[in-house]
């Protein structure tokens, strides 16, 4: 399933330009276009799902990919051992897309808690 409107879908589908790092399983990865960080990159599923929430039993096989995706872009930048993962649920979170993605920041030292 896609959302035609959906600036995420449009990436993984390749209507729309990124700097695509990983393509495989159902998963896409690209650069994120305003990165807080040396590695910054956004891990989605080609499918469209709004976030982690909608994420179900029946999506194990997808998390798996997504999970095995975010190793091979943290080995493939250099910051194995050493990187955040973060999904944002909800405007009040900070979610700007509404597009399941799991940012990949690695690169420099970080700080907990996040702002
Ligand atoms: P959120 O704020 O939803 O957690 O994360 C959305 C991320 O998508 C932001 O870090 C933002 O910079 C990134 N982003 C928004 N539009 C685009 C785009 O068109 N291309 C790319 N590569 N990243 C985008
Ligand atoms: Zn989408």
């Amino acid at each position: 399933m896609s959302n035609g409107e959906c600036l995420f879908c449009k990436i993984a589908k390749g209507e729309l330009q990124a700097d695509v790092v990983l393509d495989r399983d159902g998963v896409v990865a690209f650069r994120d276009i305003n990165p807080q960080a040396p590695t910054h990159v956004l891990v989605i599923p080609a499918e469209h799902l709004a976030s982690l929430e909608m994420v179900a039993e029946h999506h194990a096989s997808l998390l798996a990919s997504l999970v095995s995706a975010i190793n091979e872009v943290a080995r493939n930048e250099g910051v194995a051992g050493g990187f955040r993962v973060v999904s944002n649920v909800g405007q009040s979170a900070g979610q700007s897309v509404d597009h399941l993605h799991l940012h990949v920041l690695g690169g420099r030292p970080m700080r907990w808690p996040p702002g």
